[in-house]
């Protein structure tokens, strides 16, 4: 189906109500207009339904594992219950571990601490910087950009192909990509990672919040997302897969919580048994807001049904383009080419402008909210700027002058609220 079909389709649902909504902002030109936040791939508002969910609960607020009063008790279960409700939403095999992290960044840098002696990684360039930068202290083969979704597929068997047969392996790869919207092929991504001894992360910060993700139906060894990405607070994040590796590993922070038992030696020390579980890499008091926050958006998106959000994502994606098509200094930006299929997230360049300019002119006159810079995702930005460095600021560089070349790139992004 191809993006203008859609735009033009006749039954989209209507937006979903999460905070800020209706928020006025000033205009420089005077007045003041609704916010259009656009930038949902950096941060989704809260979902209505979870802040009101996270407001019922706070009147029974008590520490987790770490009281025998009934408010404690109630916070212990609603964190455990959260946990099972991650895991159904991720569609977890019955061994698999899910520890609640700060984010995804938390939850790739955990699972990077836990990675077993030897281990050899496999990550495209294109990656976000949370998934391409955690593995540094491994041995980490970078990979090319491919420029479509079976090549990236051959270019990653390759790559195992020539890894030292013995020894573990792990691929960490992203679903929908936070610059382009693209989606990668993970199934089979990961299909070839297990057919070279590999294991395979993914990296679900883009793709859970718009798509069905099912560990065992993607056949991924873990998965880590993002709760502010999911329409809910800040603070809470996922990592969810294979327990042995977890397991195996030292906790990802020591402190209570993480620790069965800890006893003085004779010879003065301390000796630590620690969790077997997700504890282990849970040390110090949990965020329970946090994980029941977390677990209060799986429930909304999985009830409001993904098939609704993705089609009224795609109508909004298209309204986009057709809109830009017949502006002939914008530039879209794919590395799969303009029509392969794509979360609500699209990046462009305006040729002649700096795109931090650019944005804030949007803001400033238009009320609309979006990102612009490389996108935490540098390497990528600049191969699909085409790696002339003229083109390329700072991370969101306002100092750089607005000159006849556009300068990095601008983003505009949906969900569930737009
Ligand atoms: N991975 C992808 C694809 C992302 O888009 C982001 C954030 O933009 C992250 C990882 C990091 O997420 P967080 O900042 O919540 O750790």
């Amino acid at each position: 189906m191809s993006v203008s079909t859609v735009a033009t389709a006749p039954s989209i649902c209507a937006p979903l109500p999460v905070l800020g909504r209706d928020v006025t902002v000033p205009l420089v030109t005077g007045g003041e207009v609704t916010y259009a936040a656009l930038d949902y791939a950096a941060s989704a508002p809260a979902l209505q339904r979870v802040w009101d969910d996270v407001a019922a609960y706070a009147p029974y607020y008590g520490s987790v594992h770490r009281g025998a009063g009934y408010l404690s008790q109630l916070s212990t279960d609603l964190f455990e219950n959260a946990r099972r409700t991650v895991a159904e939403f991720l569609g977890c095999r019955d061994d698999d571990q899910v520890v609640f992290t700060r984010s995804t960044t938390d939850s790739l840098n955990l699972l990077a601490a836990a990675l077993p002696a030897g281990c050899q990684v496999f990550v495209f360039e294109t990656e976000h910087h949370a998934s391409l930068l955690p593995w540094r202290d491994a041995r980490v083969t970078y990979l090319d950009a491919p420029r479509s979704p079976r090549q990236a597929v051959e270019t990653l068997k390759r790559a195992l192909a020539d890894r030292e047969p013995h020894g573990p392996a792990l691929v960490c790869v992203t679903g929908a990509s936070n610059v382009t919207g693209e989606l990668w092929p993970v199934r089979e991504l990961a299909a070839a990672a297990h057919a070279h001894g590999a294991r395979i992360v993914l990296d679900a910060a883009q793709l859970a919040p718009h798509h069905p993700v099912s560990a065992r139906d993607l056949d991924v060894d873990w998965v880590a997302f993002s709760g502010h990405k999911l329409y809910a607070p800040f603070g809470s994040g996922v990592l969810a897969g294979r327990a042995d590796w977890l397991r195996e590993a030292d906790p990802y922070l020591a402190g209570g919580g993480a620790s069965r038992k800890v006893t003085r030696r004779t010879d003065g020390g301390v000796d630590v048994e620690w969790h077997e579980s997700a504890a282990r890499h849970e040390a110090g008091s949990p965020n329970v807001i946090g994980a029941y926050a977390v677990a209060s958006a799986c429930k909304a998106l999985t009830e409001a049904g993904f098939d609704t959000l993705v089609a009224r994502e795609q109508y909004l994606v298209g309204k986009v383009r057709d809109g830009l098509a017949d502006v002939p200094q914008v530039r879209f930006l794919s590395l799969f080419g303009d029509d392969a299929p794509r979360v609500g997230v699209l990046s462009f360049v305006v040729e002649g402008w700096n795109s931090s300019h650019f944005a804030a002119a949007l803001s400033a006159e238009y009320g609309i909210g979006v990102r612009d810079g490389l996108f935490c995702a540098h390497p990528l930005v600049r191969t699909l700027l085409g790696n002339d460095p003229q083109t390329q600021g700072e991370c969101g560089s306002p100092e750089a002058a607005p000159g006849e070349k556009s300068l990095n790139a601008i983003r505009v992004s949906f969900g569930a609220g737009t």
